[in-house]
């Protein structure tokens, strides 16, 4: 496989643009080698610029439920980009996304859209500290909840590969509310609780995260949460900008019996086009301006091109929902075949499924936190990266992040993926 038109493209990219990407992970610093600059998607393939072809399993990272250029979605944002691109006024489809999401997620009875996963993540932060009146917020280390400054700890995928723990440019004094527990570790969040000065307005968590690698949180952990936040009067956030319409069409509540104050929702719920959400009940989606006294916008929030996708893309999840359990089927056989494939060659490998989500660590250990997973051999994934993309796999740069199975991801494409996995670790090993 030739990279050579990728090569200059990413010197010419380096050049005008820092590390040559635009959200760090993209870069392949982790792996080594040059990413592939991507022409186009179809349906389950990337093909990048110098004509390879691969199978995507990486997909926008999370968005692309339905494939590359799904028909329904290219048509919806075809007809409305024929209207114009953002008019900053009401329009019909926020409303009819909204409705959905209402009527999908129990927990949440108004809902917001904004422009990024950060930006949910952010918001709902903000709202929890403005309707409990209170500073602190319990976040777990390893859990990714975008980049914005008090978020910023400890957070996983792209910070663990990169080995700093924060990040310069984010003020100790804009951290100090943000306290760290353990992830399936009851005890670590009580002593958050006990040891809060001002008061914890929130627990922020990925019930099932992905940041970290694929870390689904325990049920008894999640209903002691819940508990807690009873007893403290504080609010339980569900970041599920990944999870969402992802581990099922309801994300964590298709697998949890916890229901949560607050819900964030990015990635799927645009379909590859920048939107973010968060909702709750009425009471506390009511304090936002401009009903309420907490202040929250966005010039290009609900942007009728970003939610004419959105739409068309949920309206076709809900009207086949049946397609989770095919997705969870080859997610669970390309697990398999993972796992078999290292066992003929003797390298311990873990491996985890939640609906179209999959993750494998090169490790004998099960992971439960973060901890678990920095104990995975990241050399020995980077060489199989490298391996695994030479035959055509296009797997996420990281042994940190989560794979995702999408709609025209094929039976076929999953033996294919397969037969290369067990090739790669045997020429690794020799
Ligand atoms: C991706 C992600 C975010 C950030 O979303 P962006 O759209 O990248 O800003 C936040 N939380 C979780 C759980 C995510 O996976």
């Amino acid at each position: 496989m030739s990279y050579e038109k990728s090569e200059i493209a990413f010197k010419e990219a380096y050049a005008v643009i820092p590390g040559g990407v635009d959200s760090p992970v993209r870069a392949f610093s982790s792996v080594g080698g040059t990413p592939p600059f991507i022409a186009k998607g179809e349906g389950g393939h990337l093909i990048d610029i110098d004509g390879n072809r691969y199978i995507d399993f990486v997909q926008s990272w999370g968005p692309l439920i339905l494939g590359h250029a799904d028909k329904d979605v290219e048509q919806a944002v075809i007809d409305a980009v024929k209207n114009g691109l953002s008019f900053g006024a009401p329009t019909l489809t926020e409303t009819k996304l909204a409705t959905h999401i209402v009527e999908m997620f129990d927990s949440i009875e108004k809902v917001r859209f904004v422009s990024s996963g950060t930006e949910a993540v952010m918001s709902a932060i903000r709202l929890a500290r403005g309707y409990t009146k209170r500073d602190d917020f319990i976040k777990f280390t390893g859990c990714y909840h975008g980049h914005a400054d008090s978020l910023l700890v400890q957070a996983g995928s792209g910070m663990a590969t990169f080995g700093s723990p924060s990040s310069p440019g984010v003020p100790a004094d804009l951290t100090k509310h943000t306290l760290l527990a353990t992830y399936n570790d009851i005890d670590s969040v009580k002593k958050c609780f006990q040891e809060s000065q001002n008061g914890v307005s929130s627990i922020i968590i990925e019930p099932i995260a992905g940041n970290m690698g694929l870390v689904p949180a325990d049920e008894p952990f999640l209903q002691e949460l819940r508990e807690l936040c009873d007893q403290y009067g504080a609010l339980l956030i569900f970041d599920e900008v990944m999870s969402g319409f992802r581990a099922s069409l309801t994300g964590a509540q298709g697998i949890t019996s916890v229901r949560p104050d607050i819900v964030t929702l990015g990635k799927v719920i645009g379909a590859g086009m920048p939107v973010g959400a968060f909702g709750a009940s009425a009471k506390i989606m009511n304090q936002l301006s401009p009903d309420g006294p907490i202040y929250q916008a966005g010039t290009l929030s609900g942007n009728p091109i970003a939610m004419s996708a959105g739409l068309a893309s949920l309206e076709k999840l809900k009207a086949t929902p049946e397609i989770y359990a095919t997705l969870e089927k080859r997610a669970k056989r390309l697990m398999e075949g993972f796992k078999s494939a290292s066992d003929k060659v003797n390298i311990p490998m873990v491996t985890e499924v939640r609906g179209s989500m999959f993750g494998f660590f090169f490790s004998d250990k099960v992971v439960k936190n973060f901890d678990d997973a920095l104990a995975n051999d990241t050399e020995l994934f980077g060489k199989f990266h490298g391996k695994m993309l030479e035959k055509g796999v296009y797997l996420a740069c990281s042994s940190f992040e989560t794979g995702f199975i999408s709609v025209a991801t094929s039976d076929g494409m999953i033996e294919e993926a397969i037969i290369s996995a067990e090739a790669s670790l045997r020429e690794i090993v020799g």
